[in-house]
């Protein structure tokens, strides 16, 4: 296929293919689209096998970043980047200023930040030849750590998930499995101590696991006995792909609802499964939505009340995303994308109009 057929597939506006030799970068931003707002998404650093591989990525993950924007009603599009290296041996100050003046080059059309394989530093770099960038340190004015706001977030739809199913306003009593409790899964543990539900935990990191219990009470648990625990909600917030031919048919919990990404292993086939299974899916891009609102806060000065205060509309989000599964009887991934989708349709007949003529020389005398 193409690389223009590959564009048309999915509706990509733009490529960008960075290359600079004397810094080893090598790199590709992919913008999806930007009827709404500014393409943002994180930069990934990874070995890919092939740049056809580094190709497919950053197309599908840009994708998925407007349809995570959309859904969380922030006036942003989807973009994303890859930088195709070695994390752990490739990095250095000149890389990340190089692909950070290809980031300038595009005028704000992009906005980068950090992803898998890329930290905070590197993004302090990028900053330095583009005020494009977000998810910089609290110290230097930006947002800091996202897991309280996505791990808010994701309690806020874990809440809709039971309100929906279950007819119940508060999660008390009701037992949640939690896989993971690194840094979104332990700030959920304690939404979920607070709120008097019964939390069991599995971890490959002991240590994150005591704390969960010493703090919260949480229970732990092995990891191969998470799937098939006699729970309410099962609440993945580790890996990708935990929802499969395999553990489907273990899981006893009546509601899916964690912050991992991609936690269907396909979103097709496995979309639909859960529907049959009787088990309600809290779309993973629409309940881990808190980390993206957090960023996108950054570029309006950041305020932490308000990125707290938009994630908690992510009840509000997955309420419509559940009746609109209901009403066309369909999974709730494909009712997610089709709010994301509506919504970008929507924003893009924006009426047009003239600006009066004094802003318009007010702007540019700014
Ligand atoms: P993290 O690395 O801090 O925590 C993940 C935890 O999962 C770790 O403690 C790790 O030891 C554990 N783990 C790994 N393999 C495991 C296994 N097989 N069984 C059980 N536990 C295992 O990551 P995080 O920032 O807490 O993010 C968790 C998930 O949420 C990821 O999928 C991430 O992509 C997604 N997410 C995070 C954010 C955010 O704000 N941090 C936002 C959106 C989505």
């Amino acid at each position: 296929m193409s690389i223009f057929e590959k564009l048309a597939e999915k509706n990509h506006e733009q490529i960008v293919f960075c290359n600079d030799p004397d810094s080893g970068l090598k790199a590709i931003i992919a913008i999806h689209d930007t009827t709404i707002g500014p393409a943002l998404g994180g930069c990934r650093m990874w070995n890919y096998k092939s740049e056809a591989d580094a190709l497919r990525d950053v197309l599908r993950l840009s994708r998925g970043m407007s349809y995570k924007a959309s859904v969380a009603g922030l006036n942003l599009g989807g973009g994303k980047s890859v930088i195709i290296g070695n994390a752990k041996t490739e990095k250095s100050e000149l890389l990340f200023r190089s692909f950070g003046r290809f980031v300038e080059g595009l005028g704000g059309r992009y906005i980068t930040a950090e992803d898998v394989g890329t930290s905070v530093k590197d993004m302090e770099w990028v900053r330095m030849e583009t005020p494009f960038v977000t998810g910089i340190s609290r110290a230097l004015g930006g947002s800091g750590d996202p897991s309280p706001v996505t791990a808010f977030g994701t309690f806020m739809g874990m809440k809709a998930a039971v309100q929906h199913k279950l007819g119940l306003d508060s999660l008390s009593g009701l037992k949640v499995s939690v896989q993971g409790v690194g840094h979104v899964g332990y700030y959920l543990c304690k939404h979920l101590y607070e709120e008097g539900a019964e939390v069991y935990a599995t971890d490959i990191d002991l240590e994150a696991l005591q704390k969960v219990e010493k703090e919260f009470g949480v229970k732990s648990v092995p990891i191969d006995e998470i799937y098939g625990l006699d729970v309410d909600i099962y609440a993945p917030c580790a890996l990708g792909a935990t929802v499969n031919d395999d553990t489907i048919p273990q899981l006893k919990a009546a509601i899916i609802a964690g912050a991992a990404n991609n936690q269907l292993e396909s979103e097709s086939k496995h979309g639909v499964a859960l529907t049959k299974a009787g088990i309600l899916y809290a779309p993973d891009y629409a309940i881990n939505a808190g980390g993206l609102i957090n960023v996108a806060n950054e570029m309006d000065r950041y305020n932490r009340d308000r990125a707290f205060s938009q994630a908690e509309g992510i009840y509000d989000t997955l309420m419509t995303i559940f009746k609109l599964s209901d009403d066309e009887n369909v999974p709730t991934n494909v009712a997610a994308d089709r709010v994301a989708m509506n919504r970008i349709d929507s924003m893009g007949k924006l009426k047009s109009i003239h600006l009066p003529r004094t802003n318009l020389m007010s702007k540019r005398d700014a």
